[in-house]
């Protein structure tokens, strides 16, 4: 078992301090909306969405999907759906919420897959993105943090299924 103690990288205060502010944005942002269906990304996206929708003030129904990825030296990522809403999206206001975009192959995805179901409008909010690395021509609409190429963990983010309970986000030295 590992015991490592990941270095911190995003301290927690500054995450939550950044959450209110994304959390303003989309507030302001949806103002005219009746209703946003927030669509997170298991597992990783527990705390991110647990903590930005507290902040929101705005009708707001929560919802959670999860995928897996695969991605080999030959083969680019593919992804598969392991768990489907349970909300019917079409016609709604829905904003997508992962933890992180790295090559972009699972927001790119899931973007196709919920787009497909016809929701009034679609957008996507990701707490840390490796800038380094995309290789989708994918943005999110809401970001929290620019991160280097390397593995993090904690607040939500795993290795190897541990370490998603730090309330920081921190690199395995
Ligand atoms: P993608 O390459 O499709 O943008 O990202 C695939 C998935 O890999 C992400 O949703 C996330 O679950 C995982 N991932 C990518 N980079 C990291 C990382 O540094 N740490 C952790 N824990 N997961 C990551
Ligand atoms: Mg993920």
């Amino acid at each position: 078992m590992d015991h490592r103690i990941p270095e911190v990288l995003i301290d927690a205060a500054t995450i939550q301090q950044r959450i209110q502010q994304l959390a303003a944005q989309i507030t302001t942002d949806y103002a005219e909306v009746t209703e946003l269906v927030v669509v997170g990304v298991l597992r990783g996206c527990y705390l991110f969405v647990a903590d930005l929708t507290r902040q929101l003030q705005l009708p707001t129904r929560v919802d959670f999907l999860s995928v897996a990825s695969y991605s080999t030296e030959n083969k680019a990522g593919s992804v598969r759906l392991l768990l489907d809403l349970r909300t019917d999206i079409q016609g709604a206001h829905v904003l997508l919420i992962d933890d992180i975009i790295d090559t972009g192959h699972t927001l790119n995805y899931l973007m196709q897959l919920l787009r497909a179901r016809e929701p009034a409008s679609l957008k996507t909010c990701v707490l840390v993105r490796k800038e380094l690395r995309r290789k989708e021509p994918i943005e999110a609409d809401y970001l929290g943090f620019d991160i280097p190429d390397q593995w993090v963990v904690g607040y939500g983010l795993d290795a190897g299924d541990r370490y998603r309970t730090l309330p920081y986000i921190g690199v395995l030295a």
